[in-house]
């Protein structure tokens, strides 16, 4: 029940602020405003209000005229944070939008958005660097005073010239080093320090100009420039190589000259700098780039610059989908297909569906692009809801690398490489070409055990084996981060015959090296890449053909492109065809040809070998005879007939605690909720054990609610969400939702 606020006679209306504060709790508090009117806040502002006995921030979500709380109680906000609202009426609206469809507290997603620091009572940092500024002292001073002090006279004069000061980068650009002339003028107090306002770093090198579109790219870029101004949501499918980029840069060319601004959503920058610099020098004004890699620092001022509609594209990954953009003309969703868009832990988002409903919001065109598309996406195009654009072929007369399988059925393997194989790759060499083999498991070994007895490393914490590091001479679990040393007798039967069975990167690349004892070799996984710029220096020494053979796993996917490499390998996917996650199909076909795609350009075609124990497999085969989009057919032809995403919509409850019979026990109350909401429209399985019972030392189980209509799944999740909020689960017990969740 709401109750209005008797209106004081002096005030024409009542007011109520309803603010969203940090904490896991579903809905908002309401507060009355400061006493002085004029100190009144808008919505998106940032607020100290008292919660309990301490003081927290908020972000006022709206205001209102009534409140269900005993209107007696409610407390005035302590104060507004800032001068003005950090968030937009449409960026709110975004965030209100996604914590609703993703059952989260609306205080957790609006912190989420929020750069770090102004998740507590901080003022917004202001952008100012450096400089320097002659005194009043300095700007009288007879300059031949100076005359046997050169570099300070120049300084001086210099300093002069700007009486409002100069950035100590200008300085250091224009005179060297002057460091020891700065002091020296300090300390006759000719010139003092000061912070200058920051302007925009230009761009640098720009070349506007490209290469000439071909058909398809016009094509392309006619069709989405035509739909500048109004929602209209496009997938844009094109092989690896085939100019995708190069649409996005001329789309944003076009919409910057219209003083508005552009969002890139890409999976992972740190993998992808060259993607940046390419932006930097094609697009004039200044880039805000966004990702976990950024210091904090850094990070906030990009996200004002953003805000403030100072920058004209904002790159980022998945969480730049929440940064306030005033001006936002067109949203670009990069490798689309990429589970890295969603957000696996807490506020459980996908970067690329957010983008959709942005775009909508907003009322402006949204682009998925991909070589591999996401069967989701797929199937929005095929079904017209979505915009088709295809570039079959590599830009600039390139040509697709071909695959073949390669039957490794009772052949004799040498390092995991059939004869055919070994073979291939020495007459590549001899040519002088680059090689690149994939094999997606890090470590020397996934297996370590007593050929006595049979003991297995396996984890303390996890329901999982030990993954042998031989350079570190540890056994890692990857699923927890422990680790320990390698036991030189077995710990069960302390017998000496340990044996360590089957082959990661690390092996392979031991074991190549008596193979090709004349090729210089790479690897590139996260083990090989942990030292900052390490991944920089080789890719840069494959660029100089430096590397004759490139191995690794799906970091070489992802982004980079190896022009010179004329032959693939692909090694051991097999495991993966007959993985028990429904996606297993999907993602091991976008990686194959994701890998494929990395190799050749127009003087040197790339050949692809496959080995498998399974060439009769209908998705290899598939994928052979049709390429992906064939595979993608048949692909969405069986999750039709399973009744499977994208023909219904899933969530996954988890529950994880440290005793084991508390999760399962936990979610069988929760379905009886379920089941007591009349959950009709929505069908409940389960709960059971998670894939991996334990992890670090945490039981796991999961309920899988499934529907096939949306509207009636969100209506019954918000009503099922409350009543779950309203248990008291035991201590120690966790659990969440997970719309749309990627991993089963
Ligand atoms: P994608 O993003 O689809 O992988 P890119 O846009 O990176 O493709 O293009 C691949 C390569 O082809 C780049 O080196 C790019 O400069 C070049 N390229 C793109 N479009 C053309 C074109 N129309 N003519 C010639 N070269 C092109
Ligand atoms: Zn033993
Ligand atoms: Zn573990």
């Amino acid at each position: 029940m709401s109750v209005h606020l008797e209106r004081p006679s002096d005030d024409a209306t009542t007011v109520v602020l309803r603010v969203a504060i940090a904490a896991p709790l579903l809905g908002l508090f309401d507060y009355l405003p400061p006493s002085d009117p004029t100190a009144r806040p808008t919505p998106g502002q940032r607020l100290l209000v008292p919660f309990g006995r301490s003081l927290r921030v908020g972000i006022l979500v709206e205001i209102v005229d009534a409140t269900q709380e005993d209107p007696a109680r409610l407390k005035p906000i302590e104060k507004a944070l800032d001068a003005g609202p950090l968030f937009g009426e449409k960026d709110l609206a975004l965030i209100q939008w996604a914590a609703a469809y993703y059952q989260q507290p609306l205080g957790t997603a609006l912190f989420t958005a929020l750069p770090a620091r102004l998740r507590q009572p901080s003022p917004i940092l202001e952008e100012a660097v450096p400089g320097i500024r002659a005194t009043a002292q300095g700007l009288s001073l007879d300059l031949t005073t100076l005359a046997r002090a050169p570099k300070q006279r120049v300084l001086l004069e210099t300093a002069r010239e700007c009486p409002n000061g100069l950035p100590l980068s200008d300085l250091s650009a224009r005179l060297g080093d002057c460091a020891a002339a700065i002091r020296a003028l300090e300390r006759k107090d000719l010139i003092e320090r000061c912070r200058l306002k920051a302007t925009a770093p230009a761009a640098v090198d720009l070349s506007p100009d490209g290469p000439e579109l071909n058909a398809d790219q016009h094509r392309s870029v006619e069709t989405i420039g035509e739909a500048f101004g109004a929602f209209r949501p496009f997938l844009l499918q094109g092989v690896t190589g085939s100019g995708k980029t190069e649409v996005y840069i001329r789309l944003i060319q076009t919409l910057v000259a219209t003083g508005q601004q552009a969002l890139v959503l890409v999976p992972e920058i740190g993998l992808t700098p060259q993607l940046r610099d390419r932006f930097r020098q094609r697009i004039t004004g200044p880039i805000a780039v966004l990702h976990s890699a950024l210091n904090a620092n850094e990070r906030e001022l990009n996200w004002h610059r953003a805000a403030r509609g100072e920058a004209t594209l904002i790159l980022g990954t998945r969480s730049a989908i929440f940064v306030p953009i005033p001006r936002l003309g067109l949203i670009l969703v990069d490798e689309e297909h990429d589970a890295s868009l969603k957000q696996q832990d807490g506020f459980r988002y996908s970067g690329r569906d957010l983008a959709v409903r942005r775009a909508q919001l907003v009322g402006c065109p949204v682009v998925l692009g991909s070589a591999t598309p996401s069967l989701e996406s797929l199937q929005n195009a095929t079904s017209g809801r979505y915009g088709w654009l295809r570039l079959p072929q590599r830009a600039g007369g390139a040509q697709a690398p071909t695959i073949s399988l390669l039957d490794i059925r009772a052949q004799p393997l040498q390092a995991g490489l059939s004869h055919v194989l070994r073979a291939a790759m020495q007459s590549e060499l001899d040519a002088g070409n680059q090689i690149l083999l994939f094999l997606n498991r890090r470590g020397y070994a996934p297996l370590y055990t007593c050929h006595q007895c049979g003991w297995v490393g396996e984890c303390p914490h996890c329901d999982a084996r030990l993954t042998l590091h031989l350079g570190q001479r540890r056994l890692w679990c990857h699923h927890c981060g422990w680790s320990n040393r390698l036991p030189e007798r077995c710990p069960s039967c302390n017998g000496e015959d340990l044996r360590m069975i089957g082959r990661g990167t690390e092996r392979l690349e031991d074991e190549l090296r008596p193979l090709f004892p004349e090729a210089r070799i790479a690897r590139i996984d996260r083990d090989s890449t942990r030292r900052r710029g390490e991944l920089d220096r080789v890719l840069e020494s494959i660029r100089r053909g430096e590397i004759q053979i490139l191995l690794g796993t799906q970091m070489l996917a992802k982004g980079h492109d190896f022009p010179q490499v004329t032959l693939v390998g692909i090694l051991d996917l097999d495991q993966s065809l007959y993985a028990s996650d429904f996606r297993a199909p999907e993602r091991t076909a976008q990686l194959i040809v994701q890998v494929a795609g990395r190799a050749g350009r127009a003087e040197r075609p790339g050949r692809v070998v496959l080995q498998t124990r399974h060439p009769e497999h209908p998705l290899l085969q598939s994928l052979l005879r049709d390429g992906y989009s064939g595979f993608a057919a048949a692909a969405l032809a069986e999750r039709q007939a399973a009744e499977l995403p994208p023909f219904a919509h899933l969530v996954l409850m988890r529950a994880e605690s440290p005793r084991a019979d508390q999760p399962t026990a936990f979610l069988r109350e929760a379905r009886a909720l379920a089941e007591g909401l009349d959950p009709s429209g929505v069908h409940l399985l389960g709960p059971a054990l998670a894939p991996m019972e334990r992890r670090a030392n945490r039981y796991r189980s999961q309920l899988i609610v499934l529907s096939s209509e949306r509207p009636a799944l969100q209506r019954f999740l918000a009503r099922w969400n409350q009543a779950l909020h309203a248990l008291r689960p035991p201590k120690g017990l966790r659990w969440s939702l997970d719309v749309d969740p990627q991993d089963m």
